[in-house]
């Protein structure tokens, strides 16, 4: 019997689409010979239109930490202070790396995980003391939490529009409702999230304010990261800095047409619905949501075992993937106390189907005590009224 690949339901990477695997598997040519250079220029003008940029876009061979890093080294300079909010593990990364930038680094963390830092308490920090830079991480991919981005970026722009923004939108671009008209200085992202393209690509993008910024800021200790070095390159693809990713860069192309076929609100919606879905679903068959509703992300659920369930993490996990899904542990302080789905980018009702299915399978061969189909029927429910 062929046993296929698990369906690959972490949060990131996640599944790739066959026409975005054989735009990656083309015959690599040079990054300078004229057909990728148009290639090259056409996905920025995309990225920078499709998202209302009124700076530039910037796709740079690395991950998603690389892009956090590149994001805050341009618009904040030595002994500026930057404010990061944390919901968790990715937030407190970025806390870290703004310290080890002597930026004077303040990490306003939310009361546990599972909740969101608020506006208002954005707002009160901000409002106590000057800050130079904002650090927010869309979807905190730890804990399965929605930052009200909307709402702080509509408070910013009243009350603190001197101070710039920058977010992190690895677990959120291309699958969560955002422009950068909203205010925002620089949106971050990778290629192995939302769009669902393979890893490998940091993508970035600035506002006219951000870039600013950075030519207003001297020399750069990091030479790979700069905006300075990168931003002639971004506006003539034939320009040369450091040699970019050609295939990466035709996956990424492929992954955009996708989610220019489908419609970027039409995928903001669709992303909403199957997380609804799944999280439904998920609570049929037992299990407890980690974030609370009205903050739980569109993109990535944390669900927690039931208290004295019994539940094997470690298991449990592998019976799921042993049934077709590699779904993820928890980290940090939530470690073997649930696990994590990640549902974003090219996937649709026959992987949400095949995932429920195999954590139901997953319950029953473990000798957990659910009703079989209970999760599916309300999975199909959904998928119908969708
Ligand atoms: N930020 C968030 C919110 C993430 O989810 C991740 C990756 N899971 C990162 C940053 C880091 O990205 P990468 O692993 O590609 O470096």
């Amino acid at each position: 019997m062929i046993k296929r690949n698990p369906l690959v339901m972490v949060p990131g990477p996640t599944p790739v689409a066959r026409s975005i695997q054989d735009a990656m598997g083309r015959e690599t040519i040079s990054y300078n010979d004229p057909r990728m250079a148009a290639d090259f220029k056409s996905l920025i003008e995309d990225l920078t239109s499709l998202w209302r940029c009124d700076g530039i876009a910037f796709v740079v061979a690395g991950s998603g930490t690389m892009a956090m890093e590149m994001g805050i080294v341009n618009v904040a300079d030595e002994g500026e202070r930057v404010l990061v909010c944390s919901n968790g593990f990715f937030g407190d990364r970025y806390a870290d790396i703004c310290a080890r930038k002597h930026f004077e680094t303040e990490n306003l963390k939310s009361a546990k995980w599972g909740k969101s830092v608020t506006v208002d308490e954005v707002d009160a920090k901000l409002s106590e003391k000057k800050f130079d830079v904002l650090v927010v991480t869309h979807v905190e991919t730890s804990t399965g939490v929605e930052f009200p981005l909307r709402e702080l970026m509509s408070m910013m722009r009243s009350e603190h529009p001197d101070v710039l923004v920058v977010v992190d939108g690895v677990a959120s671009m291309g699958g969560v409702e955002f422009y950068m008209d909203w205010g925002v200085d620089v949106m971050l992202t990778c290629s192995q999230k939302c769009f669902g393209a393979a890893p490998g690509l940091g993508v970035l993008w600035a506002s006219r304010r951000a870039l600013e910024k950075r030519e207003s800021m001297p020399l750069l200790t990091e030479a790979y990261i700069d905006f300075e070095r990168w931003a002639p390159v971004m506006r003539d693809t034939n320009r040369y800095w450091g040699t970019p990713a050609v295939n990466m860069i035709w996956a990424f192309c492929e992954a955009v047409r996708i989610i220019k076929e489908e419609g970027l609100e039409n995928r903001f919606k669709r992303h909403r619905a199957y997380a609804d879905a799944i999280r439904e679903s998920l609570r049929a068959i037992g299990f407890v949501m980690g974030a609370d509703e009205d903050i739980a992300a569109p993109t990535v659920t944390v669900a927690l075992y039931p208290e004295n369930s019994g539940f094997d993490d470690v298991s449990f996990r592998g019976a799921v993937y042993d049934e077709g899904a590699h779904i993820a542990a928890c980290p940090g302080n939530l470690s073997g106390a649930g696990f994590r789905i990640g549902h974003m980018g090219n996937i649709d009702a026959h992987i949400l189907i095949s995932l429920v299915a195999s954590i139901e399978r997953a319950c029953l061969k473990s000798g957990y005590k659910i009703e079989p189909g209970a999760g599916l029927s309300v999975m199909q429910r959904k998928l119908m009224d969708m």
